[in-house]
């Protein structure tokens, strides 16, 4: 009996680090610390020299580990910041993404999670009687007597800070007035401050159509059977989607279930996060990069208790650990942004969601009007349940599309690189004249792409990216959109053949405004791109502004053809159809197709509408299947195409990417890997090594090796996952020098 009792006082911990290494320590824990310390709880231990903060993965009685245990220090959370379920994932992402469990840890749980908070508190007071002594507290107070007269007017709490009016030192009072049992006195916390990231409280009135209603009931169903649940959601633009959402939510909170709704873009969650907050108040909290280390570190403590039950963001609010997680809601499941490109693990939001809804037996709906290629093959296949909404909720018709050809438009006006299409520029006018508003997508941001010499028609590009620097005339810079670099030294004279004829080429979100300047003088204008995404709090004031109808022109990147609600748009111009069409990669048809496809729903929400896509190609598949908004149509045509060079959806890919400073480094060390890589197995193909599309990108040289398995002979992909595991463990990617750096990309979303 004794030894036992001994035995199981003894205990010992694996602990995860986030450092790229797989391996996990074993320490001893000392006795204080056995009560508390639970799988998911954040320690303290040493690691070679230093103390480093890791987090239990295992505990056991006994350990294997033969040299001497080093003691756990001390530990940094009294409670587990992750439950089991948000562990188990972490393990899977580790293993699926080829990623070192601490790194995983690392981008699941936020950083600076130890830092402190206290938000903003109100104190609110409610009156509850007149007492028994009434006239003595006339007599001996009567700031108390004002303060709990007034409060007897009032229809329920009252914040404290609101009666200054009537006496000074409210809390006190109040404070008195408590504890002789006149009032009562309540706390409410405020959320972190998103001043700038929600418009106003939007209130409406909803009675579900027809077709919604089928949708909802099918969903509920879903959820009341609290089973595991893909679920693609396709619905046309305006259908009501975000209704749908904010009714399924509804419900899942009536059942004590909490919910994830994950959008494509921050900029994008003033409205809709506007609707939520609407309907559930303070049940409901914003995720996003710009909430304060703090904050973000309060709000995750805040929904492990479960005092939060949904949460809003992009894609790392795809891991917050909502206790009995009901659903979760990719809305543009199609976007990219949904995808990780750096740091690893390389993950994919709607793969997590996928996983966590397995995990928690949980809805996952994944939304679009413009499916991705896989959701669609997957509903194709009959994995996933499929619901369709074909309507425009008020029966607003589909905008009609015009196409501009703009080889013609040359020939026919004798002017080149015209910006705004004769059609483009009288449509404009006439929806000036009705107070109507316009929308312009420009997929390009910055002045003028590309500055280059009109002799020998070199092109001023970035030393470190060999990609074109693009001319931002506000700030009068060159900049490169890959790495940022930046110079305002704009070359005079051509650095290859000295001629002083620089020509600014291209057409980018600012020139289009400069442009719109001119030929509508009165007309007032707004942009969104990267460029003025950054400060949220002007962008949301420039999304209200154009709501409200200050603005009459909206112009940007593919951020104005995302999930906006305005109902006075009733016009979109593509500018230039052709962005993208032409990039080497195997998804670039597909996702012009949806940016016209989506840029066109902006238009007409209320009122019909009309879309102009100007293009040099107007006989391409993809735009001419754009323009007829003809989904279906074009998404066979592009699901042959990849099913003939066995792609994604037909097959599982994996890269790997190898870059480094020396050229002919990286080029050695990549055929290494791909020696190392030996005879693929059946049914799995490798392609390359081969320069990268981008060849050279922040200074360095890149090259990759693609793997791809044939669905047909590895239905769930974990053939190609374990050849590739075998031959991470057989040493694929072991004495790489520290100038050269691999990365596996499962899933890719882009081979460039
Ligand atoms: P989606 O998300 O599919 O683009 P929304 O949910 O934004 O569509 O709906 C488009 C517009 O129509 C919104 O203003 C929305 O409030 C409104 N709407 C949709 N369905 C209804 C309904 N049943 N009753 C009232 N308004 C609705
Ligand atoms: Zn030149
Ligand atoms: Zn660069």
């Amino acid at each position: 009996m004794l030894s036992l009792h001994l035995f199981s006082a003894i205990m010992f911990v694996d602990v995860a680090f986030p450092i790229s290494s797989y391996r996990q320590f074993t320490y001893r824990v000392p006795k204080e610390f056995i009560d508390q310390i639970r799988v998911g709880t954040r320690v303290k231990a040493p690691l070679g020299k230093r103390m480093v903060t890791g987090i239990v993965v295992a505990r056991f009685t006994k350990s294997d580990y033969r040299g001497e245990h080093r003691n756990i220090k001390q530990l940094v959370d009294p409670q587990p910041v992750m439950d089991k379920k948000l562990w188990d994932l972490a393990q899977w992402m580790s293993s699926y993404y080829y990623t070192p469990l601490g790194q995983v840890v690392k981008t699941v749980l936020p950083a600076k999670l130890s830092a402190k908070y206290s938000p903003p508190i109100t104190s609110l007071v409610t009156f509850k009687s007149f007492g028994k002594d009434y006239e003595r507290l006339q007599k001996r107070a009567p700031a108390q007597t004002r303060v709990l007269q007034y409060l007897s007017t009032q229809d329920g709490a009252v914040q404290v800070s609101a009666l200054k009016h009537l006496v000074s030192g409210p809390n006190m009072i109040c404070k008195s007035l408590f504890d002789k049992g006149l009032v009562d006195l309540d706390e409410q916390i405020n959320l972190p401050d998103v001043t700038g990231f929600t418009f106003s409280k939007i209130y409406k009135k909803i009675v579900f159509t027809a077709e919604q209603r089928i949708v909802l009931d099918e969903l509920s169903q879903k959820l009341n059977s609290g089973k595991f649940s893909p679920t693609l959601l396709h619905g046309v633009t305006s259908s009501g989607k975000t209704e749908i959402y904010i009714e399924i939510v509804r419900q899942a909170l009536a059942m004590d279930k909490a919910a994830i709704l994950l959008l494509p873009e921050i900029s994008l969650t003033p409205q809709i996060a506007g609707r939520f907050r609407a309907v559930f108040g303070d049940q409901v909290a914003l995720w996003h990069s710009r909430l304060s280390h703090s904050a973000r570190a309060w709000i995750w403590k805040q929904v492990c208790t479960g005092n939060i039950n949904v949460i809003i963001g992009a894609r790392s609010a795809v891991f917050a650990p909502l206790k009995n997680l009901g659903i979760i809601i990719i809305d543009e499941e199609q976007e990219y942004s949904f995808k990780q490109e750096s740091p690893a693990p390389r993950y994919h939001a709607r793969d997590i969601a996928l996983m966590r809804g397995t995990l928690h037996n949980a809805l996952v709906i994944m939304s679009s009007a413009t499916p991705s290629l896989e959701s669609y093959y997957n509903h194709v296949k009959g994995k996933y349940i499929y619901l369709r909404l074909n309507e425009r909720y008020g029966s607003v018709p589909y905008p009609r599309v015009h196409v501009v050809d703009m080889i013609k438009e040359q020939e026919e006006t004798g002017k080149f690189q015209q910006v705004i299409s004769s059609m483009l520029m009288k449509k404009m006018e006439n929806r000036f004249a009705k107070s109507e508003q316009v929308i312009l997508l420009q997929n390009r941001r910055g002045f003028a792409p590309i500055l280059r010499c009109g002799d020998c028609g070199s092109v001023e590009t970035c030393t470190q990216c060999e990609v074109a620097l693009t001319y931002h005339s506000y700030e009068r810079v060159l900049k490169c959109h890959f790495c940022g670099y930046k110079t305002g030294k704009i070359a005079i004279a051509c650095r290859q053949c000295a001629s002083i004829n620089m020509k600014l080429l291209g057409t980018g979100t600012q020139k289009v405004e400069d442009i719109i300047h001119g030929l509508f003088p009165n007309v007032k204008t707004a942009r969104i791109d990267f460029d003025t995404a950054r400060n949220t709090v002007a962008m949301t004031k420039t999304l209200e502004k154009f709501a409200n109808g200050e603005v009459d022109v909206l112009i940007g990147t593919q951020m104005v053809a995302k999930g906006l609600d305005f109902d006075n748009a009733t016009l979109v111009g593509i500018v230039n159809g052709d962005t993208g069409l032409f990039l080497p990669d195997f998804r670039s048809g597909e996702k012009v197709f949806q940016l016209i496809y989506q840029a066109a729903g902006r238009s007409g929400r209320k009122k019909p509408g009309e879309v102009v896509i100007q293009t040099y190609n107007p006989d391409n598949p993809v735009l001419k299947h754009a323009a007829k908004l003809d989904q279906k149509t074009y998404y066979n045509i592009a699901l042959s195409e990849r099913q003939e060079l066995n792609y994604t959806p037909f097959a599982w890919m994996i890269r790997i990417e190898v870059e480094g400073i020396k050229k002919d480094h990286v080029n050695t060390y990549t055929d290494k890997i791909r020696k190392n890589l030996r005879s693929p197995a059946k049914g799995i193909e490798i392609l390359g090594p081969a320069n990268c599309y981008r060849e050279r990108l922040r200074g360095k040289y890149r090259m990759h090796i693609i793997l791809k398995s044939d669905k047909k002979y590895d239905t769930n992909g974990k053939k190609l996952h374990s050849f590739l595991q075998k031959r991470f463990s057989a040493g694929l990617l072991d004495k790489l020098p520290s100038s050269i750096k691999a990365f596996v990309d499962v899933n890719p979303i882009s081979v460039l």
